[in-house]
């Protein structure tokens, strides 16, 4: 069994991307700058957040925090948004969700610049995603997609069962891993909450990407030996014995499938690093987009 490290994988990225902001600011190009909007004060989206923008001061761009507080007005935040989108210094940017219940998500996510669209989500970008253009590609399926290339896992020809059908994770990735593409060529079948026969078909899988957020959902009696298993969960539970009061659980019972995968995610430090690290690889591409 191999660890699929994005801890290491990440700090790598990382590290590639700020030689590439050097090699910009020797050229006399302008330094990259990612901007975050943060509506409230959710915990999980703080912490995110601001691992994005500690992120960013790591690879030496420039970024921005506009923290509104959670009453905010969907008119006010679009606003925000306008004035990011017509601001020549600002790179790319993204709007941390959820957003709070009288705020229509869609409505923002429309109103970000394509070309500003870091996150990947306009419809525009996701079109372009499609259709097989280049665009920015939504940070998490990007992530897993750099992952299991490092790694050299085989995808060509194999069966994946992306289990989860959301616009962030499940849906982008099981049209990625079907198009003609490194770690694609995939033969995908989309499993969500409807699926009457996700054992039999976990079964029959060569590659599991898991993202449904239940907790150790998926056990070793759902997989066959030599797996590849792809963990996207991250839940919150309560965990007095730890400083934070809580530990981070996935969405594979890592223990029982572990022993079965060829290679596996762990988590903390799996998918979740690499999410990061390619915001700030859609930034850079941004930033390089307009030089
Ligand atoms: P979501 O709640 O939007 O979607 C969950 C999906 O799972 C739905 O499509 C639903 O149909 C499916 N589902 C629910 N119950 C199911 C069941 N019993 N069997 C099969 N399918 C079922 O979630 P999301 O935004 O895609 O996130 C999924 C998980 O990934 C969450 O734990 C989230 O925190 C995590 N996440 C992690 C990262 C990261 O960077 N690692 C990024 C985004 C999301």
């Amino acid at each position: 069994m191999i660890l699929l490290d994005g801890k290491k994988t990440s700090a790598d990225l990382k590290v590639e991307i700020a030689e590439s902001v050097k090699e910009l600011k020797a050229k006399g190009k302008k330094t990259p700058h990612l901007a975050a909007i943060l509506v409230g004060t959710d915990g999980a989206s703080m912490t995110y957040v601001n691992a994005k923008v500690k992120a960013c001061e790591l690879v030496g761009f420039n970024s921005t925090l506009i923290d509104l507080p959670e009453e905010t007005s969907e008119e006010t935040l679009l606003q925000e948004i306008e004035k990011l989108n017509n601001n020549n210094d600002i790179d790319g940017f993204i709007v941390q969700l959820p957003l709070p219940k009288h705020i229509d998500e869609q409505k923002v996510l429309m109103a970000v610049h394509p070309d500003k669209d870091v996150d990947g989500f306009h419809p525009t970008n996701v079109g372009r995603m499609t259709l097989d253009l280049p665009t920015f590609l939504p940070a998490t399926p990007f992530g897993i997609l750099e992952l299991l290339e490092r790694y050299k896992v085989e995808t060509s020809g194999q069966h994946v069962v992306v289990i989860g059908r959301s616009h962030i994770v499940g849906r982008p990735m099981s049209i990625l891993m079907s198009q003609k593409r490194p770690a694609g060529d995939a033969t995908v079948t989309v499993a969500h909450s409807r699926t009457k026969n996700l054992k039999e078909l976990t079964l029959q899988a060569d590659i599991v990407v898991a993202a449904l957020g239940i907790p150790e959902f998926l056990t070793g009696d759902m997989v066959k030996d030599g797996v590849t298993i792809i963990d996207v969960g991250i839940t919150r539970i309560d965990d007095s014995s730890k400083k934070s009061g809580y530990r981070l659980a996935g969405d594979v019972h890592f223990e029982s499938v572990a022993p079965k995968s060829s290679f596996i995610t762990p988590v903390p430090g799996g998918v979740g690093p690499m999410t990061i690290a390619m915001l700030m690889k859609n930034t850079l591409l941004a930033c390089e987009r307009k030089s």
